[in-house]
C-alpha cells in the first residue's frame, strides 16, 4: 500500500488523471509563524504557514520527504535571520559570483526603440553566466550548515547544473546532477563543464528525457538518501519552502536594482520586465518593488511557435490549475490532467508549470504576463548583439522582446528595466544552426 502510494506520488500520479484525488495534502504543522508583523497585504508575509500563496503553492510530496522539508524550513528560517550566515553569503556572492551586477543603460537600443529609456540589470555578468548562481551558492552554504555533504540537483539546459557544480566544488561537497538524456545531447558543453568541476551527471532515460523527468529522478534520489543529501532545486518552484527560499536568495537582484536606479536616475523605474521559466529571476527582481504601486511588472513566458497545444510554454496563456512536482499552480495540461508537451527555443523556459507566487500576483493583477515567440526572440537576440555588444541568453531575450515593445509604447521620460538573467554564449551554436537552416 505504502509503496503503491509512493510510486503514484513520485512518478505517475501527477501525470495520471483522477489520481489527483489520491494525493494527500499534508498541511504543514512544523513551521514557525512568519517573522514579519506587518499588515496582511504585505507581500513579505507570503507564503502563509502552510506554504501557500493564496490558492497556489503548498506541499505535495510523499511522507518520506515531509521531515526533510520541515528540517529544511527550520534550518532556513534560522539562517535567514542569522547575521553570520548572511555575512558569509554576501561575501561569497561578491567574491565568487561577482555581485553586485551592473545596472546598464542600453543607449543604442533605447534610440532604436524611440521611446522610454531601456536599462539592463546585468545578471549575465555573474560567474557561470546567469542568475542561477545566487541560489546555488546560497543553498550549498545552507546544506553545509545543515551538515549535509551530498548535493543533488536537476537541470534542463544545464545552467542550474553548472551553477550547482561550481558551488559544490567551491565548498567541497559531493554533487550529483540529474539531466534528461535528450538534454545531455543538446547541451554537451554544459555536461562537460559540470564534469570538469567534479559533478557526476546522471542521464535520465524516462519519458521525453528532459527536465520534468530529471526532477522526478532527483526526487527519487532524495527520498532514498534524505539523511545525507540536500536537494538544490533550481527555481522558485516545488514544495514549500523552495519557492520562498529560492525567491529570497534572488531578492538581491531587485534590491541592488532599486538602489542603483535611485542613485542613477533619482527615481524608480516605471516598468520591470523579466522572463519567467519557473520564475526565479523574475520574482527576484520584482519582489522588492511589489509595494511600489506605480511600478508595473511584466513576466514574459515562452510563446514558442505560437499559442497552440504543444507548441509553447506560456502557462498563463494556455494553462489551468493543477498539481505538478510538489506544487499547486498554473499548468499546461489536457482535459484529463495529462501534462502537455511544451516547446521553446530556450530550454530554460521550456517547462509545463510556473512558480506559485507568479500565479498569485497574476490573479491580483500585480504582475502582468505576456509571451514572446521564438521568431521574435531570434530577431531580438541578433539586434541586441549588434546594437549593444551584448549577447543575451535566449531566455533573457524573451524579456528583451517585451521590454522593447513597452519602451516603444512609452514616452521618452519613462524608464523600462529589463532583467538580463543570463548571457548567450551557451546559445550561439544553436542560433547559428537555426539561422543557417532558415537562410
Ligand atoms: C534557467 C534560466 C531562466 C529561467 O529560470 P527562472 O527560474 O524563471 O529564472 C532564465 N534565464 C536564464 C539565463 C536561465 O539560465
Amino acid at each position: 500500500m505504502c509503496s503503491v502510494r509512493y510510486f503514484s506520488l513520485l512518478c505517475g500520479c501527477l501525470e495520471i488523471p483522477f489520481a489527483f484525488s489520491r494525493v494527500t495534502i499534508y498541511r504543514y504543522r512544523f513551521m514557525p509563524a512568519p517573522s514579519t508583523t506587518s499588515a496582511p497585504t504585505n507581500p513579505t508575509q507570503l507564503p502563509d504557514v502552510s506554504g501557500h500563496f493564496g490558492a497556489y503553492g503548498g506541499v505535495f510530496v510523499p511522507e518520506t520527504l515531509m521531515t526533510a522539508l520541515a528540517d529544511l524550513t527550520a534550518a532556513y528560517e534560522k539562517a535567514r535571520t542569522d547575521p553570520v550566515f548572511q555575512k558569509e553569503l554576501r561575501h561569497h556572492l561578491k567574491e565568487f559570483a561577482g555581485r553586485p551586477t551592473e545596472l546598464y543603460f542600453a543607449e543604442r537600443l533605447t534610440e532604436h526603440c524611440g521611446g522610454a529609456k531601456i536599462y539592463f540589470k546585468r545578471e549575465d555578468l555573474l560567474h557561470t553566466g546567469a542568475h542561477k548562481i545566487n541560489n546555488a551558492l546560497a543553498q550549498a552554504l545552507l546544506a553545509k550548515r545543515m551538515g549535509k555533504k551530498r548535493i543533488i540537483a536537476e537541470t534542463g539546459a544545464g545552467q542550474h547544473g553548472v551553477a550547482t557544480a561550481a558551488a559544490c566544488a567551491k565548498f567541497g561537497l559531493e554533487c550529483v546532477v540529474y539531466m534528461g538524456a535528450h538534454d545531455m545531447e543538446r547541451q554537451a558543453l554544459n555536461v562537460f563543464r559540470m564534469r570538469l568541476m567534479g559533478a557526476e551527471v546522471r542521464g535520465v532515460e524516462a519519458g521525453q528525457k528532459t527536465l520534468k523527468e530529471a526532477i522526478n529522478e532527483a526526487m527519487r534520489d532524495w527520498v532514498t538518501n534524505v539523511r545525507s543529501t540536500h536537494y538544490i532545486l533550481g527555481t522558485a518552484y516545488g514544495s514549500h519552502p523552495y519557492p520562498m527560499m529560492v525567491r529570497d536568495f534572488h531578492r538581491v537582484i531587485g534590491q541592488e536594482a532599486k538602489e542603483q536606479m535611485l542613485a542613477r536616475e533619482g527615481r524608480l523605474p516605471d516598468e520591470l520586465v523579466a522572463c519567467v521559466g519557473g520564475g526565479s529571476n523574475a520574482i527576484g527582481l520584482f519582489f522588492d518593488f511589489l509595494q511600489d504601486e506605480k511600478v508595473r511588472m511584466f513576466g514574459v513566458e515562452a510563446g514558442g511557435h505560437g499559442i497552440t497545444k504543444g507548441e509553447h510554454a506560456a502557462r498563463f496563456a494556455g494553462g489551468r490549475l493543477g498539481v505538478l512536482q510538489g506544487c499547486k499552480t498554473f499548468i499546461l495540461q489536457d482535459a484529463d490532467g495529462q501534462i502537455e508537451l511544451t516547446h521553446s527555443v530556450s530550454a530554460g523556459l521550456d517547462y509545463a508549470a510556473v512558480g506559485p507566487e507568479h500565479a498569485y500576483y497574476r490573479d491580483k493583477g500585480r504582475i502582468e504576463f505576456a509571451y514572446a515567440t521564438d521568431d521574435e526572440v531570434l530577431a531580438a537576440f541578433q539586434l541586441c548583439a549588434r546594437q549593444e555588444g551584448i549577447i543575451p541568453a535566449l531566455e533573457s531575450t524573451h524579456a528583451l522582446v517585451h521590454g522593447m515593445k513597452r519602451a516603444k509604447a512609452l514616452a521618452k521620460d519613462k524608464i523600462v528595466l529589463i532583467n538580463l538573467s543570463g548571457r548567450g554564449d551557451k546559445d550561439v551554436q544553436q542560433v547559428a544552426a537555426i539561422l543557417a537552416a532558415t537562410k
